[in-house]
């Protein structure tokens, strides 16, 4: 069986799992603990992997804080922060195309009273700056934008966001789940941008945990931030540190870091080899839904006209395994194509295929015989 599932979640790396395997049985201890080893031992393993993330992701390691996910990431960055800068606004500008941890997030806050402006994307799944612009008031608190869509794989103008969030002095977010070991991500570069979400199963590394990064985390900015759970020696995560977890995301930064060009090499093979074997074999009957300018290469939603996309993921599913979008949403029609200008029958006529570097082109073959 083939998987092409990767951006719902990815095969852990056997050299992250070598690295995790000790911190269950061995080098177990809380990080929280004092004095002893085995607590020390575990606290030298978040600095260690604090620090290959801060060398992949161009971010201070004082700035990096554990979770369990992207979605708790998103959860924590949106109700804390409008809960701490309520005093200033309550409008929030968002994208009709974000994950449901960012959408549900935000219907929370709408029934908090807070209100919301959700941009429209264009049929290539971006955001015009000019509406964007257009969209900023004088109470506007937080700007909320992923850096690479999910289902589409479009980057999003991140550079462009943060430099008018800087110059509006508004917080910026980005849930960059899916452009982490995708694209070359320089946290610090990026002008205006205050906080980035991201999570390890993405990454080859392990599910559960994930990172918060935030600027200047440390400074008087956040003296009013208030948890969203509490509970715990640090301000952005809470809790025993998941030691395994932490180890992992560190290890897949590290090997990511080593080898993100030749993967996005390797990927844009497989994705014109793809769509190459797609066009051969489906030709009149598929129409391709990315938009082929600006996105990552490794995510290809294909539209097949008159064919129900559950049915034909189950019929395929002992030679592929792919997906109708989001994991996280599977049983509505994909929010992303209806944004993009697809119906709601042509959007549930679509599937997603998601590729990973680890493929050999001839795996792809099976394409010429389903
Ligand atoms: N944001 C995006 C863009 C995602 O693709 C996902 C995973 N589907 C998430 C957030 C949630 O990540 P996690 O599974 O780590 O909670």
């Amino acid at each position: 069986m083939l998987y092409l599932d990767n951006a719902a979640t990815t095969k852990v790396d056997e050299k992250v799992v070598d690295e995790m395997i000790k911190y269950f049985s061995k080098n177990y201890g809380n990080s929280n603990s004092k004095f002893y080893s085995l607590a020390n031992e575990s606290k030298n393993a978040i600095r260690l992997s604090k620090s290959r993330i801060s060398s992949f992701l161009n971010c201070s390691t004082d700035d990096i804080y554990f979770n369990s996910g992207a979605t708790e990431g998103n959860n924590t960055i949106l109700k804390c922060v409008a809960m701490m800068l309520q005093t200033k606004g309550k409008h929030i500008i968002s994208t009709e195309i974000e994950h449901s941890s960012i959408l549900g997030s935000l219907k929370f806050l709408e029934n908090m009273g807070y209100e919301v402006t959700y941009l429209k994307v264009d049929q290539t799944g971006s955001i015009s700056l000019d509406e964007f612009k257009k969209s900023i008031r004088a109470d506007t608190i937080i700007v909320s934008v992923m850096y690479v869509n999910n289902e589409i794989g479009t980057i999003l103008p991140i550079e462009n966001i943060g430099l008018i969030c800087n110059d509006n002095n508004i917080f910026f977010h980005t849930d960059a789940t899916q452009a982490v070991g995708k694209i070359p991500i320089s946290f610090n570069s990026i002008k205006g941008l205050n906080a980035l979400t991201f999570s390890g199963h993405k990454i080859y590394g392990p599910k559960g945990i994930g990172a918060i990064l935030m600027k200047n985390s440390n400074s008087p900015f956040y003296q009013n931030y208030q948890p969203l759970v509490h509970g715990g020696e640090e301000k952005f995560s809470a809790g025993t540190p998941n030691i395994p977890g932490i180890v992992g995301i560190g290890k897949a930064c590290e090997i990511l870091d080593a080898s993100i060009d030749e993967n996005i090499k390797k990927i844009s093979k497989l994705d014109e080899h793809l769509i190459q074997l797609l066009d051969k074999n489906y030709g009149d009957s598929i129409i391709f839904n990315n938009d082929f300018n600006c996105r990552i290469k490794g995510i290809i939603n294909v539209r097949f006209r008159g064919i129900n996309n559950e049915i034909l993921l189950k019929n395929i599913s002992s030679s592929v395994a792919a997906s109708s979008g989001s994991a996280c949403s599977n049983l509505k029609a994909s929010h992303v194509l209806l944004a993009i200008g697809l119906t709601e029958k042509e959007a549930r006529e679509s599937i997603r295929f998601s590729l990973t570097h680890n493929l050999k082109k001839s795996d792809l073959e099976i394409f010429n015989e389903l």
